[in-house]
């Protein structure tokens, strides 16, 4: 206790100029000066924000946004119902249901993605053997209730049909890597 009390009674010399020197600082604004300095410096520096959404960057083939369902180039449904995109997503945001066709092929009858569950890991596209599934560009897109960010077969059917050409040339562009 008696320790304590003279450290108190007799400040370090080292702790009275430290505030002499914030004394002096505080007075000659100092930190505003400093603050003023870094935005002087960077006001003609070369710009590294985008201006969003006129501006883009660029986005790797690999991206992973929206998904679509792809189609071949007759039309058909490229999905085969093997239900492998269900079985890896760790999200358990896919749910499909499959029947047998009259031609004995077998299509899925339901297929939908809960977007507000996916984690957008890209495991369903990895898996797919058909590359039916995929992940394309798409970025700029919203819900405004819980239900709009769910998406059936047509609506992922209608996303791959919209943005096939982007979905090939971004499969195309990393394909040697795989
Ligand atoms: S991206 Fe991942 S979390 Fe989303 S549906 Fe595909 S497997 Fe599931
Ligand atoms: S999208 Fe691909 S992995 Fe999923 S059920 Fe269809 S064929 Fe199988």
């Amino acid at each position: 206790m008696g320790a304590s009390v003279a450290s108190v009674a007799a400040p370090s010399s080292s702790s009275s100029a430290f505030s002499i020197r914030d004394f002096f600082k505080s007075f000659m604004l100092w930190e505003l000066a400093k603050g003023m300095a870094l935005t002087g410096r960077y006001a003609f520096a070369r710009k590294v924000t985008v201006q969003f959404p006129e501006e883009k960057t660029p986005l790797s083939p690999r991206f992973r946004g929206l998904h679509a369902l792809r189609r071949y180039d007759n039309g058909e449904e490229r999905c085969i119902a093997c239900k492998l995109c269900e079985a890896v997503c760790p999200a358990l945001a896919i749910t499909i249901e499959s029947d047998i066709r009259a031609d004995g092929s077998r299509r899925t009858t339901r297929y939908d993605i809960d977007l507000t569950k996916c984690i957008f890991c890209g495991f369903c596209e990895e898996s797919c053997p058909v590359d039916s599934i995929v992940e394309t560009h798409i970025l700029e897109y919203h819900g405004e209730k819980r239900g709009d960010l769910y998406y059936t077969k047509d609506m992922l059917l209608a996303v791959g049909d919209r943005y096939e050409p982007q979905i090939a040339a971004a499969k195309a562009a990393d394909a040697k890597y795989r």
